[in-house]
């Protein structure tokens, strides 16, 4: 009984070239090439429609980290559509899996946090982070700490607001962003910086620029600072451990509000549940989407802390804010489910003792490889920094897009690796076996070599 009709793969490239725009795309450039068209998926592997077998080495976009086909989840959701497939929860009303879904998510997440708000993605719960921060303020009688400091090339989402928080110039240009009230600070970029300074003295003036840019605007003005723990859009940053604490002592003197943005790091993808719980801060906000459902439909969320969710409680009256599917019932289910396989499967603990030091191990060895001057991976979300020259460190020039090439090639190789620039990031499945994981490297050097001896 399938509803989509069976075509030739060119009768759809035809099709999508006419009638579909896509995310993130330069469809010129698209047209000549032609769309490939994924038409299904198995465990860490996804299948185009010319039946090539890819393994999928960023779990679809950071997502499906249980990997694909996984009866439970689809059962969960079939199930919860003939119960309930939709209701909202506007106008005094709920349903249980929204309310099973919250007391479970509180159970996972860090002390501070005993309420969640539903969204339907990561870019409206980063949304929704704005309007409740600016409340927050506003209800405790300090409107003027309106700004919000979040960092160059950050990625929060591409609504508004959250391609304002983000910090990607690209993105800002093309539409007049950011809004007022949204200032950007230097990431914490150890690679990309001059390297003068060793890491830990790097990672404590990266963190220190924070301080000097309340001061700079006043600290009574400043609402909240966000980041990402790991930076995964703008090229899998891992910041020197020392740069979380000193952020966080930041917040705390000037009494501004944190935001850990979860989106990617949350449940589970660093070995811990939590980026939050594996830097040791202690966030007001954790938005998070993605891994909740490991994509199988699309939900998002925000976790406010206790001291913000008491003074909305109290003190906001009716706080104008939310989605049609805010604790979309069939989503939560899917999230009820893919938590508890998560967790039967001991995921997590495999992610910290078992797959992530195997796959960590492998792939600090990559970086033997001559056109690559660094990687780096925690847990299972890793980049590799391509380079011309390592001694001395010769970067390629913009213009010389090797990292697109070196994309190209791993998919024509069978393997999916996203280019940042020059910096080839990963983020497998969780469920990726030491086998996958040596099939994974192997395609990775494959690769390398194959573009090495195409430019030397
Ligand atoms: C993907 C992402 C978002 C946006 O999520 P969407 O569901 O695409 O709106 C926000 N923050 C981070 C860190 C992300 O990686």
């Amino acid at each position: 009984m399938a509803s989509i009709r069976h075509r030739s793969r060119a009768e759809w490239q035809e099709l999508d070239k006419e009638h579909h725009l896509h995310p993130f795309t330069d469809h010129k450039d698209l047209h000549q090439r032609r769309s490939r068209i994924i038409s299904r998926a198995d465990g860490v592997y996804i299948y185009d429609a010319d039946g090539n077998k890819i393994l999928d080495a960023m779990s679809g976009l950071w997502c499906v980290n249980v990997g694909y086909g996984r009866t439970e989840l689809i059962e969960a959701a079939s199930t919860q559509m003939r119960e309930l497939p939709y209701y909202n929860n506007f106008f005094q009303c709920t349903n249980p899996p929204a309310v099973e879904l919250a007391a479970v998510l509180k159970d996972l997440s860090p002390p501070q946090f005993n309420r969640v708000f539903f969204t339907g993605s990561g870019s409206e719960s980063n949304d929704t982070i704005v309007r409740m921060v600016r409340t927050y303020w506003d209800l405790m009688g300090q409107p003027e700490r309106k700004t919000i400091i979040s960092r160059k090339n950050a990625y929060h989402g591409s609504t508004v607001a959250a391609a304002s928080l983000g910090g990607m110039k690209p993105m800002h240009e093309q539409s007049g962003l950011p809004i007022p009230g949204i200032v950007h600070i230097d990431q914490p970029y150890w690679f990309g910086s001059d390297q003068e300074l060793s890491p830990e003295e790097f990672g404590l003036a990266a963190a220190r620029t924070l301080d000097a840019r309340i001061k700079e605007l006043g600290p009574d003005q400043v609402a909240a600072f966000i980041g990402e723990p790991i930076q995964g859009a703008g090229g899998v940053i891992i910041p020197p451990d020392n740069y979380w604490p000193e952020i966080q002592r930041i917040c705390d003197e000037h009494g501004i509000l944190l935001i850990s943005d979860e989106v990617i790091t949350g449940f589970g993808r660093l070995g811990s549940w939590f980026g939050a719980d594996h830097f040791g801060t202690r966030p007001d906000f954790m938005p998070f989407a993605k891994g909740v459902t490991s994509g199988y439909l699309p939900l998002g969320g925000v976790f406010v802390s206790d001291r913000v969710a008491e003074v909305l409680i109290e003190k906001a009256g009716e706080f104008a804010h939310g989605y049609t599917y805010s604790g979309h019932p069939t989503a939560c289910a899917v999230a009820i489910a893919n938590i508890q396989l998560i967790q039967r499967e001991g995921l997590v603990e495999r992610i910290r003792n078992d797959i992530g030091p195997y796959l960590q191990k492998q792939w600090a060895e990559l970086a033997d490889h001559p056109l690559v001057g660094e990687t780096r991976m925690v847990g299972l979300m890793g980049a590799m920094e391509l380079v011309k020259s390592k001694d001395p460190l010769q970067r390629f020039p913009d213009k010389q897009p090797v990292g697109t090439l070196c994309r190209d090639l791993c998919i024509e190789g069978g393997l999916v690796m996203r280019a940042v620039g020059n910096t080839m990031i990963c983020a497998p499945p969780f469920i990726l076996s030491h086998a996958e994981a040596d099939e994974l490297i192997e395609k990775a050097r494959h690769t390398l070599d194959r573009i090495h001896r195409a430019i030397h």
